[in-house]
């Protein structure tokens, strides 16, 4: 068996694969890697998972090498993704986590995505579903930035900093011991607070085969993606070509 190794998922409609391009609705566009609900590894609970694309902080060692091309990806209507949002907190998802590629690198979309996904949680009662952003930048760096700054406005808690793989970590939810869970309204202390030293054995992954495609969710620590690669090698399972390498495998 010959598959595609990713590090995202399929669309949170249940449609397998990339975001769609959906350009139709009018307002803000965010340009998107991928969109997958739920996912279970990326903070806590079941959520709505959005991967923008574009990244231009090439981490080295970073497992989403395909979000870094800002040409990349898809355009996607907030509105459209506010009704995934809508749609997973009817089926009571827990919350909305955004990830990359940088979502900073796209802070007016950002900001229309959390402003409006914070509008929607609130009229559906539920606002206690948390809004959670990664982002590589540092809290200096945003703290620099009035638009960054701004994006983040309606965050209930971010991880921040650059991915550093040759700092791994066991706390939860983060790549490196650098990174910072920083909790940034009171339902993100409530909802953050107990996992701010929280540390794992074993980072829980997410793994989905759809379309020949094997999608991984989580953060997974150094050398478990090659090790992953070898079992499923060992069941004759290859892959054609995966994200978290710059080259193709074959
Ligand atoms: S910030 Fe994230 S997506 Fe960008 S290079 Fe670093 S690990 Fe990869």
């Amino acid at each position: 068996m010959d598959v595609r190794g990713g590090t995202a998922g399929e669309t949170a409609d249940g449609t397998a694969g990339k975001a769609p391009d959906v350009r139709d609705a009018p307002g803000p566009v965010l340009r998107v890697s991928q969109v997958l609900g739920p996912i279970t590894a990326l903070g806590p609970g079941r959520r709505l998972g959005v991967w923008v694309q574009g990244c231009p902080l090439a981490c080295a060692g970073c497992m989403s090498r395909h979000t870094w091309d800002p040409r990349g990806g898809r355009d996607v209507g907030v509105e459209r993704l506010v009704g995934l949002w809508h749609r997973g907190l009817a089926d009571g998802y827990d919350g909305l986590t955004v990830s990359g590629g940088e979502p900073l690198e796209q802070p007016e979309a950002l900001a229309a995505l959390l402003d409006a996904a914070d509008r929607v949680r609130r009229g559906a009662g539920r606002a206690d579903a948390d809004l959670l952003v990664y982002t590589g930048w540092e809290e200096a760096e945003i703290a620099a930035s009035p638009r960054a700054t701004a994006a983040l406005d309606r965050a209930d808690a971010v991880i921040t900093g650059r991915y550093r793989a040759g700092e791994p970590t066991p706390l939860v939810w983060r790549g490196s011991a650098n990174q910072r869970l920083i909790p940034r309204t009171p339902l993100g202390r409530r909802r953050y607070s107990p996992h701010l030293r929280r540390t794992a054995d074993r980072p829980e992954l997410q793994v989905r085969v759809t379309d020949g495609a094997v999608h991984i969710v989580g953060v997974p620590r150094p050398g478990e993606l090659s090790a992953l690669e070898r079992d499923l090698a060992g069941r004759g399972v290859t892959f054609r070509e995966n994200t978290w390498r710059p080259e193709k495998t074959s």
